[in-house]
């Protein structure tokens, strides 16, 4: 520290928003995160040490940054609103081996970013407190891309936590949960009331810890193919997997032959999307696959 307060203090927040006179916007997703506690949680869930990189998205005005800083050997923030830049430069300057780049996550070219920000740096983890309005495309990204990555800890929108780590069997428990656990092992690290957030957003939040597999835990030939079966279960949830099943691959024809490929994946034909463990879904697609069935 440079013997000022924290930037994530209420008092400093107040105060760099106030000599900026920066205004919030609603629609990037704009609650900047004032509880240490809290801070200290999502730093410690990440392991970080002098030897690991952080790449955080959506820095606002540098709460978590600077935590960051002081714990990882490498730091870079990408931040969306071009209003921020000059304020993060400002703030973050006692921490030379912090970079902030103004782009757009979701069109960065994360491998690219990787290879120049990361290069020599052992492990890297995504630290974040993220904007609600693009959680899953954010995370998506980032566990599609097969990234050299360790962890990620981010804070969500708590429903949407809790459908992450879901199990087979519960209401919560959907494609979402199967895709972030077919490239992850998620856990809920803590839940978060609206009132650390200023402006205070409208739903509440949790900080969810993602473990990147090195491998998925499942052996699948074709991912796309897995993932549209996945989807197709779901489409209607109160329905059997037979009747989601029929609908989308077999519209035309009587239930003998899906009957028939079920039965050869072992799933009875009147289970429900929401009861197939991962490795159901597996079997699943590669009996339909090798049906010819995609
Ligand atoms: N990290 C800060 C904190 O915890 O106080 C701010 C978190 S705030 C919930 C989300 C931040 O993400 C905002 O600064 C917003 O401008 C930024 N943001 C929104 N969409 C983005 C995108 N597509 N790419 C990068 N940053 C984005």
């Amino acid at each position: 520290m440079n013997g000022r307060e924290q930037i994530s203090s209420p008092k400093r927040t107040k105060e760099i928003i106030q000599r900026y006179k920066f205004s919030f916007k609603k629609s990037l997703g704009q609650n900047f995160l004032i509880d240490q506690n809290i801070l200290d949680k999502i730093v410690e869930a990440a392991e970080l040490d002098s030897s690991a990189g952080a790449l955080e998205i959506g820095p606002g005005i540098g709460a978590l940054t600077e935590r960051l800083a002081q714990t990882a050997g490498a730091v870079t923030a990408v931040e969306i609103d071009r209003r921020l830049i000059p304020i993060l430069r400002d703030v973050l300057s006692p921490y030379p081996h912090v970079k902030v780049r103004n782009d757009d996550v979701l069109k960065v070219d994360l491998k690219e970013l990787f290879a120049e920000d990361f290069a020599g740096v052992e492990r890297v983890s995504v630290v974040a407190n993220l904007p609600y309005y693009v959680t899953t495309p954010i995370l998506m990204k980032l566990l599609e891309e097969k990234l050299p990555l360790d962890n990620i800890v981010v804070m969500i929108q708590k429903e949407v936590a809790e459908r992450m780590a879901a199990s087979p069997g519960g209401k919560e428990y959907g494609s979402l949960s199967i895709a972030v656990q077919y490239y992850s092992e998620p856990e809920l690290v803590c839940k978060v009331p609206k009132t650390v957030f200023i402006p205070e957003p409208n739903v509440e939040s949790a900080v969810i810890r993602l473990k990147v597999r090195q491998q998925p835990p499942v052996e699948v030939a074709d991912e796309l193919h897995f993932f549209e079966v996945v989807q197709a279960c779901f489409v209607q949830r109160r329905k059997t997997i037979a009747n989601n099943l029929k609908a989308r691959y077999f519209p035309q024809e009587g239930r003998e032959r899906l009957e028939a490929l079920l039965a050869e994946a072992g799933i009875e034909p009147t289970r429900r999307g929401e009861t197939l463990s991962i490795e159901e879904y597996a079997r699943l697609s590669g009996v339909l696959l090798a049906a010819g069935i995609a």
